[in-house]
Formats: structure tokens, C-alpha cells, sequence
């Protein structure tokens, strides 16, 4: 309930009151990316928050701990455990994100979240389920494997979509915390069509992982101002099948292995050029 009607329309006056840039709320795929949230909201936060959640349970509960750290959390100070859910978010999401950009086949369904030609915090929830399940699935099997405090890992599901909100916000925040978090200029480069920054901060809360393995583009004097694929839907249905079209095109054309494989001239069809 605080989701639904607190922080998704929190962020949106914070962006009103310390805008990054100026930018109209109602703008191009607004309804989509509308529908998107309520959509992610009911399938994807609630659910998922609740099913690790009861994962979670199920194993501490039916001894699911052993050797090698097996449920080594289950005990764990709540401090520890929430510190550890942070680092294995930041990990598995920084792994998931980089292959959705390097793996063709992954990158089709990542690229609806890349669409949006401006970016606010609703568009935070533009994502294909697939991909979002693709994040998701290799946290599932860390804290399942951990099994922290599984009331800590249903707020720390909730909290993340928050961070995830800040993080796509139009919001003006100082400089230094782009060294430490994905902050919303920080982000915005992963986003950009900037060739300098392509394939750059794919980070999802702090950022250490993409300046540990040199993915970070963080440049003081400015920020991106292009975005997106101007002819890729805003229609949240086409945008779900679309990627199915066009694995099956890129297979018919290229074979099976240029899915798997990031050829050169695929990489700069999915990016447009800056000057457009
Ligand atoms: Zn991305
Ligand atoms: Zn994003």
C-alpha cells in the first residue's frame, strides 16, 4: 500500500521541486509507462516480495541449512543480514545487467527498459517480465541459499523499488553521490545513446562494482540529453512481444549463434545515434 500510493508519487513532486532539467510530467509513453508501474506493482513487487519471502522460510524451516555457509544468515543479527542483502543485490544485479547488455538474446528483452525516450521515475517500471525475471532469479537463489531474515528481505524487495524510483528520477542531488550511488545522473548515462557511455554504470544502488570493474562514465560538467529508440513502441502489449519478433528475425537472418554472440552491427542498430 505505501508503494501504490506513497513513494510512486513521492519521487514525481520531488522531481517537480529539484528538477535535473525542465520536463513536462505528460510526456511521450506517460500512459504506458503508467500502466507498467501498476502492472509491476501487483505482478511483479507484491508477489516477488512475498514468494522469496515464503522461499525463504520454507528453507530455514525445513533444514535447509549445511556446509558451505548454507543458510548461514538464518541466525544472523539483523544488521549483518541487511548488509548482506545489499551487497548480494548490488552483485547479482550488477551481473544480471551487464549480460542483458552483452548477450543479444537478453539484450531484446532488456531493451523495452532502454526505450523510453525520456526518463522520470515511471520509467522505472518499463521492463519486459522476462527480463525482470532474469534480475530477479539470481538474488531468489542468493538469499535462498543465505536465508536471512525473511521479514528483512520482503521490506529490502520494497525498498529497492524506491531506490530504483530516485535512481530514474528527473532530480537534481549533489555530484559526489554519483561516487557512491546510481543516482539519477548516473544513471541517466547507462541510458543515454552517448557513445562515450555506451554499455557504462550498470549499477543498480551503490555503484562500487562499475568503478571496481572500470564500467563507470561519470563526467562532472554535464549531462545526457538523448535517449531511447524513437520507433520502438510505447504500448506496454507490443512491447512484450515485440522482442520475441525480433529474436526470431535476428535468428532467421543471422542464425541461432548472433543471438548469443554481440556482433558490431547489431549493437549500433539497437543504439541510436546521438545527433538524432
Ligand atoms: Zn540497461
Ligand atoms: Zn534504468
Amino acid at each position: 500500500m505505501l508503494s501504490l500510493y506513497g513513494w510512486i508519487w513521492i519521487i514525481p513532486i520531488v522531481e517537480r521541486l529539484v528538477p535535473l532539467k525542465p520536463q513536462a510530467f505528460v510526456r511521450a509513453g506517460i500512459i504506458n509507462d503508467l500502466i507498467h508501474t501498476y502492472h509491476r506493482f501487483h505482478l511483479h513487487s507484491m508477489i516477488n516480495a512475498a514468494f522469496v519471502a515464503w522461499l525463504v522460510t520454507y528453507a530455514q524451516q525445513h533444514g535447509g541449512q549445511g556446509l558451505y555457509l548454507q543458510g548461514s544468515l538464518a541466525n544472523a543479527h539483523w544488521v549483518w543480514s541487511f548488509i548482506a542483502l545489499l551487497f548480494m543485490g548490488h552483485i547479482t544485479f550488477y551481473v544480471a545487467h551487464y549480460y542483458s547488455h552483452k548477450i543479444p538474446l537478453l539484450w531484446q528483452f532488456h531493451r523495452v527498459h532502454h526505450s523510453s525516450l525520456t526518463l522520470d521515475s515511471f520509467s522505472t517500471s518499463r521492463f519486459h517480465v522476462i527480463d525482470k525475471a532474469l534480475f530477479a532469479a539470481p538474488y531468489l537463489m542468493l538469499v535462498t541459499y543465505f536465508q536471512p531474515d525473511p521479514a528483512l528481505v520482503f521490506l529490502y524487495i520494497s525498498f529497492r523499488d524506491f531506490w530504483g524510483r530516485y535512481g530514474h528520477g528527473n532530480i537534481k542531488d549533489a555530484h559526489w553521490l554519483g561516487y557512491i550511488l546510481s543516482n539519477p545522473k548516473f544513471h541517466r548515462w547507462h541510458h543515454s545513446n552517448h557513445p562515450e557511455a555506451i554499455d557504462k554504470n550498470f549499477s543498480g544502488e551503490f555503484n562500487f562494482m562499475d568503478y571496481m570493474f572500470g564500467t563507470a562514465y561519470y563526467p562532472k560538467d554535464r549531462i545526457p540529453d538523448h535517449f531511447g529508440e524513437a520507433n520502438y513502441s510505447n504500448n506496454i502489449i507490443v512491447q512484450h512481444y515485440r522482442p520475441f519478433v525480433d529474436i526470431y528475425k535476428i535468428a532467421k537472418k543471422d542464425g541461432v549463434m548472433a543471438l548469443l554472440r554481440k556482433q558490431k552491427s547489431t549493437s549500433s542498430e539497437n543504439y541510436q545515434a546521438v545527433s538524432e
